[in-house]
């Protein structure tokens, strides 16, 4: 492949939109993408909810294989990357070819982390990241009477409403002292715990998971000091790693991530990496964020920079959840200062607003059922307005009227 070649490691949500922007430019680059994944790029968020409520649900595809055609994309689907050779600019594939690159782009996304010590396979624990994961969920919901998820974030929070809105009987086992520890203001883990407790749903927090007791390839108990507890399908959604692996092994910097600088530029000049695999700088601090609108955003500044542009990746990002009857939207970023939270409440019971202020700024808001409310928030976020938390805080005031939005 000649030197004015981009390939594209990984067939998910930032390659497939960073394949359509390079294509939108128009530039005559040849343009080649592989993935591990058999099957056409789909869209991951609906994996853990309105595609496990219906047996014959298929995926939504992120582009169909015509577009790729009509775009002059290679795309090759099955197709494992297994060594970078930065020297000869070379990939090794799994199949023992070799592939060489003209600048190279890596979106190889996460996995699902695993239990430590827990055996790789047993028929009622799963695991979800790809469609293949969760059709085989899906299969096993089905099967099932009641639902163990172990892990109290964002997918197992939609994984257990979705099984609740089945009739499943489902009991949510979280380690830490709130719901979506690691992503949500303790206002929103506790208006949600709340939420999820009056539709049915058991959580349990800062709990013991016990051990594991396995009988004929099936997961049939947790042994906890406290008791025991049955098992009847179990769904282990404790977080993503980053597949940085390729990157680290070619010797690219590396640190929960893949290394870029804010042109998504890795540490060596002809690779870039975007998307969940991607660890990056905004303000005082490197972050590796895992969502669609980050996912997409970097492809887009990947693509200015590949072809002689100069953006940089400087969000405010972005993020959203369904929860059963709860549709979470969150915005901007907190850092570790202090927070000072105002609610406001939302249109309807159950509804509500959290506005995070540090040092007097909105640096975040967190809206459960307001989309109005959240799309104002928005937008005065990302233009850099601040109004004032009190007036805020007064829901018979409509937000708009509080600062004129560009
Ligand atoms: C169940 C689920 C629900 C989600 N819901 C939401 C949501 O509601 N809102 C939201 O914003 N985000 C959501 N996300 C997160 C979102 O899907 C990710 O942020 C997004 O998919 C990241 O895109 P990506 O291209 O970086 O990685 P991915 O989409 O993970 O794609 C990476 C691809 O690279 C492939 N790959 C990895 N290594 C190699 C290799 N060596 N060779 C070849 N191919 C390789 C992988 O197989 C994979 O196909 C959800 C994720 C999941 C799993």
């Amino acid at each position: 492949m000649s030197t004015d070649s981009i390939v594209i490691v990984g067939v998910g949500h930032a390659a497939v939109q960073l394949c359509a922007s390079l294509v939108e430019a128009g530039q005559e680059h040849r343009v080649h993408l592989l993935g591990h994944e058999p099957e056409l790029p789909y869209q991951r968020p609906p994996l853990s909810k309105s595609f496990l409520k219906k047996a014959d649900e298929p995926t939504q595809l992120l582009r169909e294989a015509s577009w790729f055609e009509q775009a002059g994309v290679k795309l090759s689907l099955g197709q494992t990357v297994q060594a970078i050779d930065r020297q000869a600019k070379t990939l090794i594939l799994g199949s023992g070819a070799t592939l060489g690159y003209g600048q190279l782009v890596l979106a190889t996304g996460t996995r699902a982390r695993t239990l430590p010590g827990w055996p790789a396979h047993a028929s009622n624990v799963r695991l979800l990241r790809s469609a293949q994961d969760a059709r085989a969920l899906r299969a096993a919901i089905g099967a099932c009477q009641a639902v163990t998820v172990v892990g109290g974030g964002f997918i197992g929070l939609e994984v257990a409403a979705t099984c609740a809105a089945l009739g499943k009987a489902v009991t949510v086992l979280e380690a830490g002292p709130r719901l979506m520890g690691r992503a949500v203001s303790p206002a929103l883990s506790a208006h949600v715990l709340a939420q999820h407790r009056a539709a049915g749903i058991g959580i349990e927090l800062a709990t013991e998971l016990g051990e594991p007791v396995f009988h004929e390839g099936r997961l049939v108990r947790l042994q906890a000091p406290t008791g025991a507890r049955e098992v009847d399908l179990l769904l282990v959604a404790i977080g993503a790693l980053p597949n940085a692996e390729l990157a680290q092994a070619s010797g690219l910097a590396c640190d929960n991530g893949v290394r870029v600088d804010a042109g998504m530029r890795t540490s060596d000049p002809d690779i870039w990496a975007v998307g969940d695999c991607a660890q990056f700088p905004l303000g005082s601090q490197r972050w590796r964020l895992e969502s669609i609108q980050n996912a997409q955003d970097q492809a887009r500044v990947a693509a200015s920079r590949l072809l002689g542009g100069a953006a940089i990746y400087r969000p405010v990002p972005w993020f959203w959840s369904e929860q059963g009857a709860m549709r979470l939207q969150m915005v901007g970023l907190t850092d570790a200062g202090p927070l000072q939270t105002v609610r406001r409440a939302g249109p309807q019971p159950g509804a509500l607003s959290l506005f995070h202020y540090q040092q007097g700024v909105l640096r975040c808001v967190e809206s459960v059922n307001a989309p109005a409310d959240y799309m104002v928030a928005r937008k005065w976020l990302e233009s850099g307005a601040s109004p004032d938390p009190k007036r805020v805080a007064d829901a018979g005031q409509p937000l708009r009227s509080l600062l004129p939005l560009a």
